[in-house]
């Protein structure tokens, strides 16, 4: 099989971005250790214990691997971008995470392509959706289908960041005339002014310009974050309960952005009421989000950053709401939940 058919069999299969790097050392990973040593990763363990080292090479996965099928899954829907959206009462959940799991779509589709690629040039090949320890930005720059923006995004300049990504590591060995696709961010700015929280900083040596500081990215606090938000954060945080996108809507490659029509990908669960939200039991939340993104925030974690937002909307209509989390059993979610009410009074 030759890199091109390969490449039509992924598009066929509906990833609308494909492209192919070879398996081996990747040269971004020198960055992303020393991003991760200087605390950066913030306490997301995953990133920064001996799988930082595995990320350098894919053959820590797969040893016999020479090359990486690098797709990318459009999910951007008609939906406004948080930017746009209008409305203090609802909390803001991010784009990905409207719909199903993706690991659980993207997966799935994945082990379909993978087997159509065994079927025809039998081979050993793994399948890695996200969780998986590789740099899969810098392999998908280096299968040439986008580049990595100063928000660390990967941008397509045809068709914009809103993509899941995905890989599958293949012992085929496949001529790629891939190019990294050209930094075309140049001079613009407007992820790092538009960042609330100043996330997005210059990097000082070799590497690219910019890196995102987890430390002070909202997405982090809210779903990686387990304890409690740095008080000097929550008020850049505005209504944002799960994830945060705007250093993606104010990009100038999403304005023109295409849609999905995959069903996969319908958006439920867009801007969902803070007051409805802030009266869920635990189990109330395990049926709502079961299967979706937002059950990685866990209860706990979704409670306080509902409770943020309450304090942030300026409603005093939220201060029952608040009492009622300010006497919650979890000592995390009383505690914003007092300093929401400080806000509102
Ligand atoms: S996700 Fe939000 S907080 Fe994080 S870097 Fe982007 S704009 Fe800043
Ligand atoms: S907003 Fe501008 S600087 Fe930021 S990623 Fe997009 S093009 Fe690059």
């Amino acid at each position: 099989m030759t890199a091109h058919q390969l490449i039509a069999m992924a598009q066929d299969c509906g990833f609308e971005l494909a492209g192919i790097a070879a398996a081996g050392p990747v040269a971004e990973s020198n960055h992303y250790i020393d991003w991760a040593a200087r605390g950066l990763a913030g306490e997301m363990r995953y990133l920064i214990d001996h799988r930082a080292e595995m990320r350098r090479d894919v053959r820590s996965l797969l040893p016999s691997a020479k090359s990486v099928l690098v797709v990318g899954k459009l999910y951007n829907t008609a939906e406004p971008y948080s930017t746009a959206a209008e409305n203090a009462d609802n909390g803001w959940i991010s784009r990905y995470a409207w719909s199903r799991d993706y690991h659980l779509t993207m997966k799935e589709r994945l082990t379909v392509l993978a087997q159509r690629i065994d079927a025809d040039s039998p081979c050993e090949y793994k399948v890695c959706v996200d969780t998986a320890p590789l740099q899969e930005r810098a392999l998908a720059k280096h299968a040439g289908i986008g580049w990595l923006g100063k928000n660390t995004c990967l941008i397509n300049q045809q068709q914009g960041s809103w993509f899941f990504l995905g890989e599958i590591l293949l012992s085929l060995e496949l001529e790629s005339a891939a190019m990294p696709a050209p930094d075309r961010c140049g001079t613009c700015t407007r992820c790092i002014e538009a960042c609330p929280t100043d996330a997005i900083v210059p990097v000082n040596g070799a590497g690219p310009s910019h890196e995102v500081d987890s430390r002070r990215c909202i997405s982090y606090f809210t779903i990686e974050l387990r304890g409690t938000v740095p008080e000097p954060m929550r008020e850049a945080m505005g209504n944002h309960i799960f994830g945060c996108d705007i250093c993606q809507d104010v990009c100038p490659w999403n304005r023109k952005a295409p849609v999905t029509a995959d069903p996969a990908f319908t958006a439920l669960n867009v801007a969902p009421s803070l007051d409805q939200m802030a009266r869920m039991t635990a189990q109330q939340f395990r049926q709502q989000y079961r299967h979706t993104p937002v059950e990685r925030a866990r209860y706990r974690g979704f409670l306080r950053n509902v409770a943020i937002a309450m304090g942030n909307s300026g409603h005093r209509k939220f201060e029952s709401a608040l009492q009622s989390l300010a006497m919650h059993e979890d000592e995390v979610v009383r505690e914003h939940a007092e300093w929401g009410l400080t806000q509102l009074s």
